[in-house]
C-alpha cells in the first residue's frame, strides 16, 4: 500500500491541477489513480512530469474501466488494447460482420504503484465474458448475416357443404409445406444468438394449401329433429289400440306396416340406439332414444344394421323388414313412447303420408 505521505502528495498534486481521483478506485483499493477532470487527457500530461513520478515512486499505467467501474490496471495502452482484441477475437467467425462490447470500456492513463499493475493474463481473465462471477466481465456483441432454408407452412381453405353438418369435415386435398430461403441479420451475445431479424426472403417452393370441406349446418346429423318420419314404406295393416286376434284379444301398442321382406326400415328421428338385438316376441328389435327422452321402437326385422350405443340420423336405415318373433307375415311393428315409457298412437305424430313403396 501507499504510505500516507505518498497518498497525500498525489492527492494534493491532483487537486492543484484540477484533477479528480477516479471514482471508486481508491475505495476498491485496487489502484490509486488520478485522471483528468476536464477536458483533454490531462492526467498523463500532468504526471508525465518526471519529477512527480520520481518523487512518488509511481509509474505510468493504464486503468481499464467497464461502465465507469475500475476493472483492472495494466502497464500500457498497447497491453489494454491487446486484451480487448483477444477477448473480441474469441467470438469472431468467418461470417462476423461487426463486433463490439455491450459495455462502455475506457482506457485511462494513470499513475500507480508497480504492485498494482496486473499481468495481462490475469486482467484478461477478470474481463472474460464467460467469467460470470466477475462484476467487470465484458459482453461481446457480434453481428452476422445468415441465410437459412425454412419451411413455409401451408394454409387451410375451408369449403362449406350446404347440406352437411358442422361436425362433418374431410380433407379433400392435403396441404404441402413450401420452402423459403430466408436471410436474417443475427445478433449474438457472447456467441449465442440473441436476436434474428428477417431482412430478405426468397421462395424456393410455394406451399400447397390444404382444402377441407365442412358442413354448413349447425349441430350434428345425429341430433333429433323433434319430428318423426314414417319408418318404412308399405301398407298400414294394423292400427294402434284394441283388436281381435285368432285366440282372445290384444291391445295393440303400435302400428304394423306390411311390405316385402328386406324393405328398408329407417330411424323415425335421430338419436341413440339403446337396444339392438333379439327381444322375445318382438324378434329382431331396435329401440332408439331421442334427445328429448322420447323412444321409438322397431320390431320383427329380418336383419339389423345398427348396434347398441350407436347414434343414428333421421332417415338412416337401421334394418330390413322381416317376420322374426311373433309375426304372421313380413311387417314392421313400430311404437312411439313420447315420455320414454308410455306408448301412444304413432299415426298422429308422423309427418307426411305413408308411401306404399
Ligand atoms: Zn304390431
Amino acid at each position: 500500500m501507499f504510505s500516507e505521505r505518498r497518498r497525500e502528495t498525489i492527492v494534493s498534486r491532483a487537486r492543484a491541477r484540477r484533477i479528480k481521483l477516479l471514482a471508486g478506485m481508491t475505495a476498491l483499493g485496487l489502484c490509486l489513480t488520478v485522471t483528468a477532470l476536464t477536458p483533454e487527457p490531462v492526467a498523463a500530461a500532468v504526471y508525465r512530469e518526471e519529477e512527480a513520478a520520481v518523487d512518488s515512486g509511481l509509474i505510468e499505467a493504464v486503468a481499464m474501466t467497464v461502465d465507469g467501474v475500475h476493472a483492472v490496471t495494466v502497464d500500457s495502452e498497447e497491453t489494454a488494447r491487446t486484451i480487448l482484441n483477444e477477448i473480441r477475437a474469441g467470438y469472431l467467425t468467418p461470417r462476423t460482420e461487426s463486433a463490439a462490447f455491450r459495455e462502455r470500456v475506457e482506457l485511462l492513463p494513470c499513475l500507480t504503484a508497480p504492485e498494482y499493475v496486473m499481468a495481462p493474463a490475469d486482467a484478461r481473465a477478470l474481463m472474460d465474458p464467460e467469467n460470470t462471477a466477475s462484476p467487470v466481465a465484458l459482453t461481446v456483441l457480434t453481428m452476422a448475416t445468415v441465410t437459412r432454408e425454412e419451411a413455409v407452412p401451408f394454409a387451410t381453405e375451408t369449403v362449406l357443404i350446404p347440406d352437411g353438418y358442422e361436425d362433418e369435415t374431410s380433407v379433400t386435398r392435403a396441404g404441402v409445406d413450401g420452402a423459403a430461403r430466408n436471410t436474417y441479420r443475427v445478433i449474438y451475445e457472447n456467441g449465442r444468438e440473441e436476436l434474428a431479424t428477417l431482412t430478405d426472403s426468397e421462395t424456393v417452393a410455394a406451399p400447397v394449401n390444404e382444402i377441407v370441406t365442412q358442413g354448413a349446418l349447425t349441430g350434428s346429423r345425429y341430433d333429433s329433429r323433434g319430428t318423426y318420419i314414417w319408418p318404412t314404406t308399405g301398407v298400414l295393416t294394423s292400427k294402434f289400440g284394441g283388436r281381435k286376434i285368432s285366440i282372445g284379444s290384444s291391445n295393440h301398442k303400435g302400428i304394423d306396416i306390411g311390405n316385402s321382406a328386406g324393405t328398408p326400415v329407417v330411424a323415425a328421428d335421430g338419436g341413440l340406439v339403446i337396444f339392438a338385438g333379439k327381444n322375445g316376441g318382438y324378434g329382431n328389435f331396435v329401440a332408439i332414444e331421442h334427445d328429448d327422452g322420447a323412444v321409438t321402437r322397431y320390431a320383427h326385422m329380418r336383419k339389423l344394421l345398427v348396434e347398441e350405443g350407436q347414434r343414428v340420423a333421421q332417415g338412416q336405415q337401421i334394418g330390413e323388414m322381416g317376420r322374426t318373433g311373433t309375426a304372421t307375415g313380413n311387417h314392421l311393428h313400430f311404437e312411439i313412447l313420447p315420455d320414454g315409457e308410455t306408448r301412444v298412437d304413432p299415426v298422429g305424430l308422423l309427418t307426411g303420408e305413408l308411401q306404399r313403396r
